[in-house]
């Protein structure tokens, strides 16, 4: 795995909170459950250029889903329309997330995800501070045991080298947007 810098990004409780992902060690990857995020036009601009690579990689119902209907629903989030869910779970869920599959086999893991998937748990409050998402933290309501604190051992700025970096790269190319 390539070498992640240590971020200079500012996350108000980064080193207040611990954190770690245990799917496929005693979670089934329930924040996929039910999972409607969010998709950015470049983003679904990305899917739609690769879905042949998804495709033959979902359930059987989610791909006759998205062939009929597309992989979006009419639903929004932030004005943007967001993913389908098929039998209770993200339509690009199969026994783990099809476009983290495709995007490590291919080098970057978040390469297809849609960026709140990527950035998990690391989330933006209403004045765009970066925080690390935990029980008892800015109203937190998801009912994941990966966000109760003291669940894991792990400090969040060790192993969310990777979230953290990739958020730094969303907030420059946010920043570089707004530039005039
Ligand atoms: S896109 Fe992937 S990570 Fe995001 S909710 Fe769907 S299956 Fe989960």
């Amino acid at each position: 795995m390539a070498r992640v810098k240590k971020t200079t990004l500012p996350v108000l409780n980064l080193h207040e909170v611990t954190f770690e992902c245990i799917y496929g060690r005693g979670c089934d990857g329930i924040c996929c459950q039910n999972g409607r995020p969010p998709v950015a036009a470049e983003e679904a601009a990305r899917l739609d250029a690769n879905l042949h690579k998804f495709l033959p990689l979902v359930t059987d119902k989610a791909r006759q889903v998205i062939e009929r209907d597309g992989y979006v629903s009419r639903r929004r989030k932030s004005g943007m329309p967001m993913l389908r869910v098929v039998d209770g779970w993200c339509v690009f869920f199969n026994g783990g997330c099809v476009l983290h599959k495709v995007g490590a086999a291919e080098g970057d893991k978040f390469a297809y995800k849609p960026a709140p998937c990527s950035l998990f748990p690391l989330e933006q409050d209403s004045n765009d501070n970066w925080y690390v998402r935990q029980h008892g933290y800015k109203g937190e309501q998801w009912d994941l045991f990966c966000l109760e604190p003291g669940c894991s051992k792990t400090p969040a700025a060790k192993s969310l080298k990777e979230e953290l970096a990739f958020a730094e790269r969303l907030t420059a190319a946010e920043t570089q947007a707004q530039t005039p």
